[in-house]
């Protein structure tokens, strides 16, 4: 009996499905990266990993060291990437913790060496957040030999800003162009991870890609980068997040439902209080044009999201009382349907699910 007022669950042998799909359909011997970085989008980093290194998966990547740190508390063994910028501060724990740093830029690089410090070099071309300036070839070809005699470097990789985006091919070519000169003139150092490719690169790229590694997240959890981007057949989401019924009333003519009298009933409604609202991270643009789904059916939201509850219209909806549940994503809503009710990607309504929605795993 799940006893929570809104929960997820998350079936991880889809996520294990997912990452065998993925990892077939690349080029045999190329390392598929797990991405699960900011609690694994919302599914549980330390579950994930776990699955997916019991399943083979000896390569990982977090956002920063504190995800880092908390796969190695977990007993994760495998490679852990930090994707992002890590103070000099840290690196001592960084070290210890067996982790790898990003060097996001020659600054960084020189006030983070050390040379038990394993590192990656991020090459920028062209999406300016960061890196070291991937155009000029010369210039990133000594930052990227100096420090790699001043730390453990294994490797550069470059983060594809467009690879969704058919019409913009030409300037994710240009990318993987820029990124593969420069590796070209780093061969002589066999770098074990040289990699641009993201879900989208991996999907749209993986038979231009020469790299020796990929980097798979948002596809890792069923979800395509972009809704108009297909997904390869039997990746499916791994996610439901569900709340459940407190009471059912019938409003009147006339009436209103909660803050600012956003919603008045024309006609009786029956409307159903649900126990999630947006300190849970459903999103208070959810109000007006969402929907949960009740035993099959849409209930279109009545009235505006609360902090802890939300009320939604459940007229003509049998069967609805005190614990039934309402499903916030999964059948008959998708992460792409919340995401496009307001107004972002799945990633960012993934990422929302608040800290106090208990994982449940099957
Ligand atoms: C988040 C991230 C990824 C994963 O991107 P998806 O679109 O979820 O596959 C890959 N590389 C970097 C550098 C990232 O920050």
């Amino acid at each position: 009996m799940i006893t929570e007022n809104s929960w997820v669950e998350i079936d991880l042998s889809r996520i294990v499905d997912n990452y065998r799909i993925i990892t077939s359909r690349v080029a045999p011997g190329k390392r598929v990266t797990a991405v699960i970085k900011a609690n694994a989008y919302g599914h549980g980093d330390a579950e994930v990993a776990k699955a997916l290194e019991a399943a083979g998966c000896g390569s990982f990547a977090v956002a920063n060291f504190a995800e880092g740190k908390r796969l190695r508390e977990a007993g994760i063994t495998g490679d852990v990437l930090i994707l992002g910028y890590s103070p000099r501060e840290l690196i001592p724990d960084i070290v210890g913790y067996r982790l790898v740093q990003t060097l996001v830029s020659e600054e960084h690089a020189a006030a983070v060496a050390r040379p038990d410090l394993r590192t990656v070099f991020a090459i920028d071309t062209g999406m300016n957040r960061i890196g070291i300036d991937g155009e000029n070839t010369a210039e990133c070809e000594r930052i990227v030999r100096e420090y790699a005699k001043k730390t453990k470097l294994e490797g550069i990789f470059t983060h594809l800003c467009v690879a969704d985006t058919p019409c913009e091919d030409g300037f994710t070519r240009r990318q993987a162009k820029l990124f593969y000169r420069l590796a070209d003139r780093l061969s002589d150092l066999d770098l074990p991870s040289v990699h641009c490719l993201n879900s989208a690169g991996i999907i749209r790229f993986r038979d231009e890609d020469r790299g020796n590694t990929v980097r798979l997240g948002i596809a890792l959890y069923g979800l395509s980068p972009d809704p108009a981007v297909a997904l390869p057949d039997g990746i499916l989401p791994a996610l439901e997040w569900k709340t459940r019924v407190s009471m059912v009333k019938t409003v009147m003519p006339g009436e209103t439902v909660g803050y600012g009298r956003a919603y008045t009933a024309e006609e009786p409604r029956r409307i159903a209080t649900l126990t999630a609202g947006y300190a849970d991270g459903y999103s208070r643009r959810m109000s007006g044009g969402g929907y949960v789904v009740i035993n099959g059916r849409r209930a279109p939201l009545a009235g505006r999201v609360c902090m802890d509850q939300t009320t939604v219209d459940v007229t003509g909806i049998d069967g609805v009382g005190p614990m039934t549940e309402a499903t916030l994503i999964g059948e008959g809503i998708t992460a792409d349907d919340m995401a496009a009710i307001t107004g972002t990607i799945s990633y960012e309504s993934l990422c929302a699910i608040g800290v106090r929605v208990k994982r449940i795993y099957k």
